[in-house]
């Protein structure tokens, strides 16, 4: 009997890992018997004598490898939200052998040669949409992973994949180092000039986490330095602090990207070349909703042209209001947010200092959580006493209408040393019905600095519209209604997972979500109605720099994966060059550059993918309104077909079917343009 608390069934509520009794040193032993025990299920699916059906090939092959699965989950939600030494040094040596097992599985041939029967018998085959879905994923995969080349070809496919992994697991590594080891201590009353009591509080928390008690700390933490940048009227620090912030990944010494990066790309080309692609941004986005470079360029550009001059209108602002300060300079990339706040108090009278009181934490997750009940009937119940892998954690239980368990989800707000920047959410285990109904458990981490002790902790409007998003995601992984977790919940394209999420952060700039939730955390009291109006009618404010630095980095990400010898490019110069050649503004910087490009380079998630968000929002921004035309943002039809178009469909549908079947029409541009403010 093993005592290894990853191997034993697990007891605790709602089967969630053991995390009280799971140790970092479980997980080898853990990942060995699981990998040992998936590859006997997939031999054993492979080897049968039995002709191939839909039964014992497919479905047997989504029963096979649970155990793996759940290891897996419970590791990687760990590394990205808790991790710590022993877990690094386990994520370096566990990355390549994954990807070993899974090439293993993806280049068996027999099992191939039973996909493949299977895929061509498909027509008679009497399958239901659901099936049919599954098994085009399952054909598709295979193909992809390169099960039908020759023994050559295989065998390198499988060691650049390893590789890889191995690749993408230092590249995250690194910049978590980055992150971690920098701290800008603010000693000096100088030092602490212009910063906002709600950034100081959070500062000195920082602080107190980090062993300097009594003083203040910026970190790389999103909602730390960006307020620091706004607020501080200390240009040598703010100079100092965002050359940090912008240097990520790129400093001399161990933990340099430069070389992982043109390594990564060389090795994803070659992968792309071996399965017949003339590059890999053309293989990735062959199953997309895209489906060609051209198309993602052109969806790009159209949205550049007038972001760019848009860009241009607003710099000359902020150098106007630098000049009326008295300061001559020209603005820099460690100036665009201090000015930008300066003017936005100016031309709309709204101040963040003056916002940040009515958005607490706690009343923005009510907002997200009565959003979901006013369109999808689900209610949330916070549980206590659940062993959780972090204090910080909060369990919430998701009820449908008559009260029966949805699933559970987790709330991991704030920014910590052991978590990796930016907001996510992720799944430990995923909706489906192949053993009954499987209920799924979700988690959203975000990296929001946290409020004194025994004090709210405060958002920034773009934190709560964060919060927004990642629970968007969060519902479409607790709404899924499918049976397979092959196209469970956000299994589906890249392009168009951005969708739900997006959508959804819609409904907190609505005056009907904002006026109920936005109570100011010492009073109580409502959002004053003049204030309210304000932040609306700033919507579009600093939306040229905002697109622009978006925009930059989906060019980037494409124009990279194009390149025919990646390895030779010396990378900071081919970034200048780049930028040059789209005209960037000076004062602008791409919202993550390639050094630290994470959605790019820690694995391969959003590899020419990170237009993705800007093709979801053509669909996001049409499909609001929707709700807009009914007359009710909560119209009981619309988000009906929502529910079951989109929330609960997983990658059951084709993507645009489904959205058509929503909407009743193809997406439109337009409704982007205009949210954006390029347009009337
Ligand atoms: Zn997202």
């Amino acid at each position: 009997m093993t005592t290894n608390p990853l191997l034993t069934d697990w007891t605790t509520p709602f089967e969630l890992p053991p995390f009280d009794k799971i140790k970092p040193e479980h997980f080898e032993e853990a990942f060995e018997t699981a990998m040992a025990e998936a590859k006997a299920e997939s031999d054993a699916i492979a080897k049968q004598s039995d002709r191939p059906d839909f039964g014992n090939t497919i479905a047997a092959l989504e029963k096979s490898g649970e155990r793996l699965t759940k290891v897996a989950r419970t590791f990687f939600n760990l590394t990205s939200a808790d991790t710590n030494e022993t877990l690094q040094q386990i994520e370096r040596d566990i990355a390549p052998k994954l990807a070993r097992h899974s090439s293993d599985m993806l280049l068996n041939e027999k099992l191939f040669e039973r996909i493949a029967e299977l895929w061509n018998q498909r027509e008679t085959l009497g399958l239901n949409t659901e099936d049919a879905k599954v098994l085009e994923r399952y054909h598709m995969m295979f193909q992809r992973a390169g099960a039908g080349l020759d023994e050559n070809g295989k065998s390198r496919i499988a060691e650049i994949s390893q590789r890889l992994a191995t690749l993408g697991t230092q590249f995250s590594q690194n910049i978590l180092r980055d992150e971690s080891d920098y701290q800008l201590v603010l000693e000096t009353e100088e030092d602490r000039a212009g910063l906002p009591d709600f950034l100081l509080t959070a500062a000195a928390e920082a602080a107190r986490e980090r062993g300097h008690d009594g003083k203040h700390v910026i970190t790389l933490s999103r909602s730390s330095i960006e307020p620091f940048l706004q607020f501080s009227t200390n240009r040598r620090l703010r100079e100092e602090a965002f050359n940090a912030w912008s240097a990520r990944g790129e400093l001399e010494g161990e933990t340099n990207n430069a070389r992982i990066i043109t390594e990564t790309l060389a090795l994803r080309s070659e992968k792309a070349k071996l399965l017949g692609f003339e590059n890999f941004a053309a293989f990735k986005l062959d199953d997309t909703m895209a489906k060609t470079p051209d198309n993602v360029r052109d969806l790009l550009t159209k949205v550049w042209e007038p972001a760019a001059a848009q860009a241009r209108a607003e710099e000359q602002k902020l150098s106007k209001m630098a000049a009326n300060d008295g300061e001559n300079h020209t603005i820099e990339a460690w100036d665009w947010r201090f000015y930008s706040e300066k003017v936005r108090k100016e031309e709309h009278d709204l101040d963040e200092t003056e916002l940040k009181p009515y958005l607490q934490l706690d009343s923005m997750i009510q907002a997200a959580f009565d959003t979901a009940t006013r369109l999808f009937g689900v209610t949330f119940r916070e549980l206590d006493d659940i062993p959780v892998y972090h204090p910080d954690v909060r369990v919430f239980e998701v009820l449908d209408p008559s009260g029966q368990h949805v699933g559970l989800f987790l709330g991991d707000y704030f920014a910590r040393p052991s978590k990796r920047s930016g907001a996510w959410m992720s799944g430990f285990r995923s909706q489906h019905k192949l053993n009954g109904n499987v209920a799924p458990i979700i988690v959203n981490v975000m990296n929001f600095s946290k409020g004194a002790p025994g004090e709210a902790t405060l958002l920034t409007f773009d934190d709560a519209r964060t919060l927004f998003h990642e629970f968007g995601h969060g519902l479409h992984g607790l709404l899924s209604d499918v049976t397979y977790p092959m196209i469970s919940g956000t299994s589906v394209a890249r392009d168009f997972v951005e969708l739900p999420s997006q959508l959804y952060e819609h409904w907190l700039s609505e005056p009907e979500v904002l006026s109920k939730f936005a109570t100011h955390y010492k009073t109580g009291d409502k959002m004053p109605t003049d204030l309210l109006d304000k932040l609306l009618a700033a919507a579009n404010f600093n939306q040229g720099f905002a697109t622009v630095e978006y925009t930059a980095s989906a060019l980037i990400d494409l124009e990279l994966h194009l390149l025919d010898s990646p390895d030779e490019i010396d990378i900071a110069a081919y970034e200048k060059a780049e930028l040059g050649k789209i005209g960037m503004p000076n004062a602008i910087t791409m919202r993550h550059r390639i050094p630290h490009f994470q959605h790019v380079f820690s694995g391969d998630g959003y590899s020419a993918g990170y237009y993705s968000y800007m093709w979801s929002e053509v669909m996001d921004a049409d499909a609001f309104g929707a709700f807009k035309e009914a007359g009710d943002i909560f119209d009981e039809e619309t988000a009906d077909r929502l529910l079951t178009h989109i929330y609960s469909a997983g990658g059951r549908p084709d993507p645009e079917e489904t959205y058509k079947a929503f909407r009743g029409r193809a997406p439109k541009i337009d409704a982007l343009l205009k949210k954006r403010g390029f347009a009337a």
